[in-house]
């Protein structure tokens, strides 16, 4: 079986303050951080179980995981397992980087995203270089907000040509880009227009639930991020059963870690094996 799991325990607490996310700043006591740390082992320990499918993995945490040492531990056990395929994060890159090294580097991958309120572009930057200088696959996102406009200019300018930049529209106000700023944003990344719409998906068919799969802390499974009910859990035996071909239950459809997923955005095409850590497989050959 090939199986894409995006994995999201009950971690809840980030280092950073953004003021547009409700993990800014919030912290979590010993306890609860156990009960995270519990929750990933037991997920780790099952996937290495799996030794007859070929697994990939995405961890999207509620906050930042990678400053936590189970994390990177994880992602070192993982990248070791020959069954596992892929494994990505999503990370504002504040870690330190050196545990890398005990990763099998060539099954990693980075999902990171860049904060101007928190972090300097020249900080942020510099931690890009060293994921250059490891040879880590990775890239590099921010929030399309008018306000930062010149400093992703300035982002791009400074990354390496070959690392994707990725602008996620800022989608909660409408009609907020004006066609300049939707030029300058799509110069940059030239899959901000995909980005910048939500995709109408009531109906149509979508890989959630038959080849990609959400897993909670408890094993429970969810079809994606993005629709509440349960339809298994991993820990059960012939859990995947429930892994069937389905149409979408919701109107519309307006991440990249869901809408990429939609058989008729073909975006497997783009992505290829990028698919989860967002980096399309020519990015360079898109923008021309
Ligand atoms: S880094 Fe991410 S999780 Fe942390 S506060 Fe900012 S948006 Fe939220
Ligand atoms: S289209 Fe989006 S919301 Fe619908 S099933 Fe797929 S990932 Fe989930």
């Amino acid at each position: 079986m090939n199986l894409s799991i995006l994995y999201r325990g009950p971690l809840s607490s980030c280092n950073y303050g953004c003021d547009y996310c409700p993990f800014a700043k919030r912290q979590e006591t010993a306890a609860q951080l156990a009960i995270d740390e519990k929750a990933l082992t037991r997920f780790v320990s099952w996937v290495s179980s799996r030794s007859g499918d070929r697994i990939s993995i995405l961890f999207t945490p509620w906050g930042e995981a990678l400053i936590r040492r189970w994390y990177q531990r994880a992602f070192v056990e993982l990248s070791h397992l020959p069954h596992v395929k892929k494994i990505a994060i999503q990370t504002n890159l504040s870690c330190r980087l050196d545990w890398i090294e005990d990763c099998n580097k060539s099954r990693i991958a980075l999902w990171t995203t860049f904060h101007p309120s928190e972090i300097t572009r020249k900080r942020f930057v510099a931690q890009c270089h060293k994921l250059d200088q490891r040879g880590v696959r990775y890239s590099v996102g921010v929030v399309g907000l008018k306000e930062h406009a010149s400093e992703i200019d300035e982002l791009r300018r400074e990354l390496a040509p070959n690392v994707y930049l990725w602008i996620n529209a800022y989608k909660r106000v409408p009609d907020y880009y004006t066609p300049e700023l939707i030029k300058r944003f799509t110069s940059i990344d030239p899959l901000f227009p995909v980005n910048n719409t939500r995709h109408p998906s009531a109906g149509l068919e979508c890989h959630a639930g038959e080849s990609v799969i959400s897993v909670d802390g408890e094993g429970v499974i969810r079809r994606c991020h993005f629709i509440r009910d349960p339809i298994g859990n991993i820990y059960e035996p012939g859990f995947e059963k429930v892994l069937l071909p389905r149409t979408c239950p919701q109107p519309s459809c307006g991440c990249h870690i869901g809408y990429v997923h939609m058989n008729k955005l073909n975006l497997y095409d783009v992505f290829g094996d990028g698919v989860l850590e967002r980096v399309p497989e020519d990015w360079q050959t898109l923008r021309q």
